[in-house]
This record gives C-alpha cells, sequence and structure tokens, in this order.
C-alpha cells in the first residue's frame, strides 16, 4: 500500500463519474441453497494451502523488493516461474518510470555547520553567498528587492516551497534556505522538476530565526549551500500476467476477472506483508484455480513499482484495449493481508460504494464465516482500474500493523490464519462467477442474493 498524499486531481475528477454496478445485481434473484454454494466454495477453498503461502513470503521478503531493482526482477522470475509451473500461458509486461534520488545536502551559515535536508527536485549546486531574508518568499515579498548572486532565507507557509524558491530565483537568488515555521524539520518536496528553480536546501525554525534575527540586527551572514548528487533515473519495473482461458470453450463468456497484488516493497523494508502475502495469495488461488473448470476468464497480475505511485497497474489498465476494459467485470486487490499484528479484513472501494466485488465477497465471507465490512479508500491497485470504470476492491487488514513500511516487515509477524482467510475469501467470490454453471453476469438470472455488510467510517487506519 501505498504512503497517503493529498488528494490527487485525476482521483476528485474519477470520483465524481458514475460508475455502473452490472445489472445482475439490480435485481434480486433467488439464490441457489446455501448447502449447493457451500459445496462449490469447497472446492477451491479445501485446496488452498497457508503452508504453500507462507513459503511464497519466505522466498519473496528475504530481501526489500525496490521497484526497478535486481531484487524486485528476482521476484519478478520467481512469481513468472510459480504461474509457469501451475501451466498458465505468462507475461512479463517491462514499463520505465523516473525515480528521485535524493541529494546530498550541506549548509555553513556564519561559518557554522547546520543540519538541513532537501527537498525533492532541489537542482544541484554549490553556491557561497550572503544571506538575504525573503519574509515569505511571496511574488509580493520579492518584488522590489533585488537578491541577485544572493541566497534567499525564506520562511516556511502560505505558500507552496516550488512558489517560494521560483519568486526568489526570478528576483536573482543563487540558493533559497526555506525554513520551517514549527519544530523539527521539513520533509518537503518542489512539486516537479523545473529548469528555473535554483538549489533549495531547509532548515529547522530555530537555525531560521537565528539567521533572521542576525540579519535583522545588521550582520552580514555569509552562507554556503550545497546540493550535490540529487539525480532523476529513468528505471524499469515489471508487471507479471498469467491469463486462465475459460475451461468450457462452448459454454465461454467473454468476461474477465483480475486477481491482483504487488511485488514491490519500499526501500529498507522487506515486505512480507506488504506485499509479498498478497502476491503469495494470489499465486495459491493461481494455483487451486489452474485446473478447475470455468467459463470465464482470469487473469492473476502481480503489479510493480506500486509503491512509487500505482506506477505498474496504471501501466497494466494502460495497456488493455477499451474491448478488454469493457469485459472485465470485477478486479479484487489484496495487499497486506497476512499480518497477525493487524486489524479485520476490510474491502475498499475507491468511491466508498458497494460493487460486484463487494457484494460477491461480502457473500463469500458469510458462507466462510468471516464477515466483512466496507469503507472507502485508494491508495492501490485497484484505483486505476476504478478510474477506468471497472468494479474494484481493495482487500487489506484494518487497522494496519505497526511494522507497516519498516524493517519490521518480516516473515515471523506472518499469520498463517490471516492468509488462510483472505485467501478463502476471494477464492470463493472469485470461483462464484467464474465456475460454469453460473451465467455471465449480466446475463444472471440467478444473482447472488445480496447480504448486509456494514460501511466503517474513515479510510484505512
Ligand atoms: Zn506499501
Amino acid at each position: 500500500m501505498v504512503i497517503r498524499k493529498k488528494p490527487l486531481a485525476a482521483l476528485l475528477i474519477a470520483a465524481s463519474l458514475a460508475v455502473g454496478v452490472p445489472a445482475a445485481f439490480a435485481k434480486e434473484a433467488p439464490a441457489p441453497p446455501a448447502q449447493a454454494q457451500k459445496a462449490f466454495d469447497n472446492k477451491i477453498i479445501k485446496k488452498i494451502s497457508a503452508d504453500n503461502m507462507y513459503n511464497h513470503i519466505a522466498h519473496l521478503a528475504a530481501e526489500p523488493r525496490v521497484a526497478g531493482t535486481e531484487a524486485e526482477w528476482n521476484a519478478v522470475q520467481y512469481i513468472e516461474a510459480r504461474l509457469s509451473s501451475y501451466g498458465y500461458e505468462t507475461e512479463i509486461q517491462p514499463f520505465t518510470f523516473e525515480n528521485y534520488y535524493a541529494p546530498k545536502v550541506a549548509v555553513t551559515a556564519g561559518g557554522e555547520a547546520l543540519s538541513s535536508s532537501s527537498f525533492t527536485y532541489t537542482p544541484n549546486g554549490v553556491v557561497t553567498a550572503d544571506l538575504v531574508y525573503a519574509g515569505l518568499g511571496r511574488a509580493s515579498d520579492v518584488e522590489s528587492m533585488d537578491l541577485t548572486g544572493k541566497i534567499a532565507l525564506v520562511q516556511r507557509g502560505e505558500i507552496s516551497f516550488g512558489e517560494k524558491v521560483l519568486n526568489a530565483a526570478n528576483a536573482g537568488a543563487s540558493a533559497v534556505i526555506i525554513f520551517n515555521n514549527e519544530p523539527g524539520g521539513i520533509n518537503g518536496t518542489l512539486g516537479e522538476a523545473n529548469d528555473n528553480y535554483v538549489p533549495a536546501v531547509a532548515l529547522s525554525r530555530e537555525d531560521g530565526e537565528r539567521l533572521r534575527a542576525g540579519l535583522a540586527e545588521g550582520q552580514t551572514i555569509s552562507a554556503t549551500v550545497s546540493v550535490t548528487d540529487g539525480r532523476i533515473v529513468q528505471e524499469t519495473s515489471h508487471n507479471v500476467v498469467a491469463v486462465k482461458k475459460p475451461t468450457q470453450k462452448k459454454k465461454a463468456t467473454d468476461q474477465i476477472i483480475v486477481v491482483g497484488s504487488h511485488h514491490d516493497s519500499v526501500p529498507g523494508a522487506p515486505g512480507a506483508n506488504d506485499d509479498a502475502s498478497g502476491v503469495a495469495a494470489t499465486l495459491e488461488l493461481a494455483r487451486v484455480m489452474a485446473n478447475m473448470p470455468t467459463d470465464t476468464e482470469i487473469r492473476f497480475v502481480t503489479f510493480g513499482a506500486e509503491e512509487l505511485g500505482l506506477v505498474g497497474s496504471y501501466e497494466y489498465v494502460d495497456s488493455l484495449s477499451q474491448d478488454e476494459r469493457d469485459r472485465i467485470v470485477g478486479m479484487w486487490q489484496m495487499d497486506m493481508v497476512g499480518s497477525r499484528d493487524a486489524g479485520d479484513l476490510v474491502m475498499f472501494t475507491v468511491d466508498g460504494e458497494k460493487n460486484v466485488v463487494t457484494d460477491l465477497s461480502a457473500a463469500a465471507g458469510v458462507r466462510t464465516g468471516t464477515p466483512l465490512t466496507y469503507g472507502q479508500e485508494g491508495r492501490s491497485d485497484h484505483v486505476p482500474f476504478y478510474e477506468a470504470g471497472i468494479p474494484a476492491a481493495l482487500f487489506i487488514h484494518n487497522p494496519v500493523e505497526p511494522w507497516y513500511h519498516t524493517p519490521e516487515d518480516t516473515l515471523d509477524k506472518i499469520s498463517k490464519e490471516k492468509l488462510q482467510e483472505t485467501a478463502e475469501i476471494v477464492g470463493a467470490a472469485v470461483y462464484r462467477i467464474a465456475r460454469p454453471d453460473t451465467p455471465a453476469l449480466e446475463r444472471a438470472k440467478v444473482a447472488p442474493k445480496p447480504v448486509e455488510y456494514e460501511k466503517i467510517v474513515g479510510g484505512i487506519q
């Protein structure tokens, strides 16, 4: 799961579009007897092995799998080899992305070395010049100032870091120091690369205020701002796709189901739960379903570069034709589904509305003895599918464990029971529509009877 960010414009636009729920669920119809349903569920869930999933995690979480690294590529090869061994057609889908490597920064002022940090997308450069205080760095603050060849000292607040840097640079500054307006350091970004930026670094409020006071007293303060080795590098990550074509050629529908997870992790984190757990469940469901009779195409997909902003899943959805998008009736994303220290299994949709994926899974949860709730959240690979108009949901234990995105996200904290529970629900829900005796969703005469399930307040905790 990716870290929480400010809402993206794209998400807000997408959220305002109505996304249709397949008509199968518009009308209630009598469900087959519960016993018959359970017998079908058992064809899947009796075959699911928590030990298999645990062993996949043990292999994958031996080291962090950061997007674009050899370790991620090793994970991709492991996943592809497993899927091939189950008899699937597989594809490794490469894509490139830009990775930003933070620079080394150093600041001295008045001969004293100060603790500093960089802003993402600051250009490199080493500048020695006199400091000039430029207030909040708004256009109105600097319009009457000549900062030519100077280092602008600017306070945080009111406008973005990027705007402050551009305003100071327009007034001639050779570098910018932004100091905090609250205790602690700044972990900031200039938003995007810009040729008009000058090197920019951050100082604490305490250091910044001291320099400002010295300037106000009329001192001349010479400073050096050093920003080196920052760079943007084109890197390659991969998605892994396995396709199970319908086994029942005559009865085959043209519908597609996607079961997904992400195989990359954040730097320093072995990612046992985030998201080797989801990959392990994806692999185990692929193994279990490999020889099951089905009338629906099932695609098992593990995405790369999820942690960098859902890059792999956007690439995957972009690669689909409109015809394929129209035929995908549901996307199940499993991300962080095995931590012994996390809460209950929750389904999250981008718009906070129920859909065919949550309906089918809630019904499966009732049958397998795990009642589910749902809520509103993005932050994983269900988002690009939702934006393409495809019913999608994220399956995750909520609240998340304290080891999220830390070096402590390790195998010893994985619960086989949690893995089993998730795989059973997703497996039973997917098989409910993939098996040949249930008609295609929009033509269904026997739609799954919706079960009651509750909405939780707030997103992922
Ligand atoms: Zn994550």
